[in-house]
C-alpha cells in the first residue's frame, strides 16, 4: 500500500489523539510507510535529509510516533529500528536469524493469544529466534 493511501487514516489518528501533524511528522510518517518495514532512525535520517530534516527532529518525532501507538520499536541487529503498527501497517510477527541478522516478517492471522494482561494490551510483538534458509 502507498505510503500516501495512508495518509488521510494518520491525519485522523493525530486528529483523535489531539497531536498537531507538523510537516515533520507528515514526512516521518511516509518515510516509514515507504519503507515497508523496520527501519532504523540513522537509515530515516538520510531518507529525509533532502527534505532538510534534523537529527533533533527526528528523534523527538519517532517519540511522540512511538507514545501514540503510531510505530513500535523492533530489534535488528541489535539496533533498534521502528516500524508502523496497524492500522498503517498489516499486523505480523518477526523471524530474527541468529546467523546473519535477518529479520523478516511473518504474516499472523491472528492467533488467539490468551494472556493475563494487567492492565489494557494496546499492541503485542512476537519474535521467533532461529537459522534461516539462506543460512541453513
Ligand atoms: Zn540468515
Ligand atoms: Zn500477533
Amino acid at each position: 500500500m502507498a505510503s500516501d493511501q495512508l495518509l488521510p487514516e494518520f491525519l485522523d489518528h493525530c486528529r483523535a489523539r489531539g497531536l498537531r501533524v507538523t510537516r515533520e511528522r507528515r514526512s516521518v510518517f511516509l518515510a516509514l510507510g515507504e519503507a515497508g518495514g523496520p527501519v532504523t532512525r540513522p537509515a530515516l535520517l538520510r531518507r529525509l535529509l533532502a527534505e532538510g530534516m534534523h537529527a533533533p527532529t527526528l528523534y523527538r518525532t519517532i517519540d511522540v510516533f512511538v507514545a501514540n501507538q503510531i510505530v513500535q520499536p523492533v530489534s535488528r541487529n541489535g539496533e533498534s529500528a521502528y516500524e508502523l503498527l496497524p492500522p498503517f501497517a498489516r499486523h505480523h510477527h518477526h523471524f530474527h536469524c541468529l546467523s546473519c541478522g535477518a529479520v523478516s516478517a511473518l504474516q499472523a492471522a491472528d492467533e488467539h493469544i490468551d494472556l493475563q494482561v494487567p492492565g489494557k494490551a494496546l499492541y503485542h510483538q512476537i519474535d521467533v529466534y532461529g537459522i534461516c534458509g539462506g543460512c541453513l
